[in-house]
């Protein structure tokens, strides 16, 4: 892979957390990213049922998390765009506006199985680079079999290494183990919710963020139980 190939991190962030910091420092060291820039989601299309903090919030928190981090910056592009936020949409803008420079959009593997859902979800490597990192112990297995079961319509070929596919138009699709951190946001939202501390879950900025907006997080998350 190019030295200059910048990480795409989409999420809902609502919040952000630690898993996700870690997440997206350990694959940019493993896959040697120049950088990498979380895309929050304005209108995630299969998170519409949740209480979500708005745009610029989380946005905001995002900002947040990533400041102390070299390399990492926010991306808020899909608050432009009607509609779902589709990361094709994301990606091929990315490719449209930024032709000099490689993507590599970074997934959980909780989320692999659904990519067949996602609008051309599986077409995905025609725009970018993929790199799959693990979630909570799921490993190497659950990404061979995903990607044996749809290489055909991925156009994906596997290579020596068995966390290595190579894709279309020379770009490779790569798992990458990460430490595991099992957080994630709907705990904190529901800690939040039974007024539990947080401390250690998000960053100390976001926290000191969430306090100072606690009246607006519950008009979203719910009430706060007395701490
Ligand atoms: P929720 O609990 O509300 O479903 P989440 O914690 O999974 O949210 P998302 O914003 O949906 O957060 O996640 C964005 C991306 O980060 C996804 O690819 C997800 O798999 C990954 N991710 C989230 N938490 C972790 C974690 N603790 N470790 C590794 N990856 C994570």
């Amino acid at each position: 892979m190019p030295q200059s190939l910048i990480g795409i991190f989409g999420g809902t962030f609502n919040p952000v957390h630690v898993g996700h910091v870690r997440a997206a420092i350990e694959v940019a060291e493993a896959l040697g990213l120049g950088g990498v820039e979380f895309v929050p989601a304005a209108r995630p299309p299969h998170k519409c049922g949740e209480p979500m903090l708005d745009f610029p919030f989380r946005e905001r928190l995002c900002r947040l998390a990533v400041e102390d981090v070299p390399g990492f910056s926010v991306n808020a592009m899909e608050a432009g765009r009607p509609g779902p936020s589709f990361t094709w949409d994301t990606l091929e803008t990315l490719g449209r506006e930024r032709p000099e420079t490689a993507f590599c959009f970074i997934l959980g593997q909780a989320d692999l199985p659904q990519l067949p859902t996602w609008k051309n979800g599986l077409a995905l490597g025609r725009l970018a680079h993929l790199a799959v990192h693990s979630r909570e112990g799921q490993g190497l297995e659950a990404f061979a079999a995903f990607m044996s079961a749809h290489a055909r319509e991925m156009e994906a070929v596997p290579t020596a290494d068995p966390a290595r596919w190579n894709l279309p138009q020379g770009r490779v699709m790569t798992f990458v183990p990460i430490t595991r951190l099992d957080v994630s946001a709907s705990d904190v939202r529901e800690r939040w919710r039974r007024g539990r501390r947080i401390h250690g879950l998000v960053a100390e900025a976001v926290r000191h963020e969430l306090e100072n907006h606690a009246e607006a997080l519950e008009a979203v998350w719910g009430r706060r139980a007395p701490a």
